[in-house]
């Protein structure tokens, strides 16, 4: 579903659709796993031989672009990507496995308060992501 959703997306704006590209599409698409540039290359070359790296990370680029994708952070400090949350939402990821889970709500204005007195800043927005090991990996 979202995957054709995205393809329209790319092509809109201007991006030829090639069946490499339909690949990656369909792997990040499909997956509730953060995946790296080279995770997705592994698993889209099973379904697209002639795939290339550069074209993994071009479509990555263009999804982030439009914001279809996210970028989150792994305890290795390497990027993965992800489907983008609908609205405000928080991340919390699996260090073991990469499994996903979006979350809403946060009981933070409090904490938000003591911070924005204690700097001196006026705080805007923020981006949460709670690492953990999700129930399989536990
Ligand atoms: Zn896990
Ligand atoms: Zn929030």
């Amino acid at each position: 579903m979202s995957a054709e959703l995205w393809l329209q997306a790319l092509q809109e704006h201007g991006y030829r659709l090639t069946e490499s590209r339909r690949a990656v599409v369909e792997i990040v698409a499909a997956s509730s796993r953060a995946l790296t540039p080279l995770e997705v290359f592994d698993l889209a070359r099973a379904a697209h031989s002639d795939l290339g790296l550069v074209t993994v990370y071009r479509t990555l680029e263009k999804l982030e672009e439009l914001h279809l994708i996210q970028r989150v952070h792994q305890p290795g400090g390497c990027q993965a990507f992800l489907a983008a949350s609908q609205g405000h939402q928080h991340l919390l990821l699996c260090q073991h496995c990469g499994q996903a889970t979006f979350f809403e709500g946060d009981n933070l204005d409090q904490l938000f308060a003591t911070i924005a007195q204690k700097t001196g800043y006026v705080i805007k927005d923020h981006w949460l992501q709670l690492f953990g090991l999700c129930q399989n990996c536990q």
